[in-house]
């Protein structure tokens, strides 16, 4: 396997530890597998149906797509037919062309953000992450065709899923993929293992209902962008810590609280200070009206 980034990457360094089932599909309910890449701590998910394969998630590059596209090989001698992406983000939608003719589903905001987003974080992700510089100029970067705005349900060989936008969290676009036969849930990067969550292009104040919402869809398993799956628990505690750090920030807003004290108060106290600081500073952002969206879009 081809390695991309040494164990405790800077970018996502992983302060507790790989999982023992890094690099082996994990059947979590009935024919609905995850995989976990080391790049980043990456989930990539499959549902499997009647002649029908889903795929949740495409990586950082064609290569990595390619490398999920042979790894499938292992459960299955069908082909991809159903794409989605949980959000726009590089490493969750930059393999997307890899899996053509497959339609490529994504909440409505995925397009336009991707589209809007695309050469400045090629350009970004190239100088941060060197070993993938050579392939990222190699990406096409090809949006999802098919988009919904707050819930749709697909047929993947016979089986339902169903998507749902929760609310602006992560993204303004996160999509959240149930799939109630099986009980499991992948929810995107809106919940991370192991790690502050990505707040740069987060809407702080709006993530905390988003989090709870989506923590009152998990009954089974819940399966993060990043890091180990789980169940409800974590994605309540997730939920939690979401919420305490736009507490905070209006704390810090109010001038009840210096911003190097709320630091301090951060759920997310075994992580590095400049990665704890980027939720609150986000959060505050967002409080002063700062946080545009990207792309910005028309009324209507
Ligand atoms: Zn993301």
């Amino acid at each position: 396997m081809r390695a991309y980034a040494p164990r405790g990457s800077r970018v996502r360094g992983n302060p507790r530890g790989y999982h023992a089932d890094v690099s082996t599909w994990v059947e979590i309910g009935d024919r609905v597998f995850v995989r976990r890449y080391e790049f980043y701590d990456q989930n990539i998910g499959v549902v499997l149906g009647d002649g029908g394969v889903l795929l949740v998630d495409t990586r950082s590059t064609h290569v990595q797509a390619r490398e999920i596209a042979a790894d499938l090989r292992m459960l299955t001698g069908d082909p991809v037919t159903v794409v989605v992406d949980t959000h726009g983000h590089f490493d969750h939608a930059f393999g997307n062309h890899v899996f053509r003719p497959a339609t490529i589903w994504g909440q409505a905001g995925c397009p336009p953000f991707l589209v809007a987003t695309a050469e400045t974080r090629r350009a970004r992700v190239a100088r941060d992450e060197p070993s993938l510089a050579a392939d990222l100029v190699e990406v096409v970067i090809d949006p999802p065709d098919r988009v919904f705005d707050t819930t749709a349900t697909l047929d993947v060989g016979g089986r339902p899923v169903e998507l749902r936008f929760l609310g602006r969290g992560h993204t303004d676009h996160d999509a959240v993929i149930s799939i109630p036969d099986a009980d499991v849930v992948f929810a995107g990067d809106l919940i991370e293992g192991g790690n502050v969550p990505f707040f740069n292009d987060a809407y702080p104040l709006d993530w905390p209902d988003t989090a709870d919402a989506l923590a009152a869809l998990v009954s089974g398993i819940v399966v993060p962008g990043h890091g180990d799956h789980a169940g409800r628990t974590f994605a309540v505690e997730q939920a939690t810590a979401i919420r305490s750090v736009a507490d905070l920030a209006r704390r810090v807003e109010s001038g009840d609280l210096g911003l190097e004290d709320a630091i301090a108060l951060t759920p997310y106290p075994a992580f590095p200070p400049e990665d704890i600081r980027a939720p609150l500073k986000r959060a505050l952002a967002q409080l002063r009206g700062e946080v545009t969206q990207v792309p910005s879009r028309r009324p209507g």
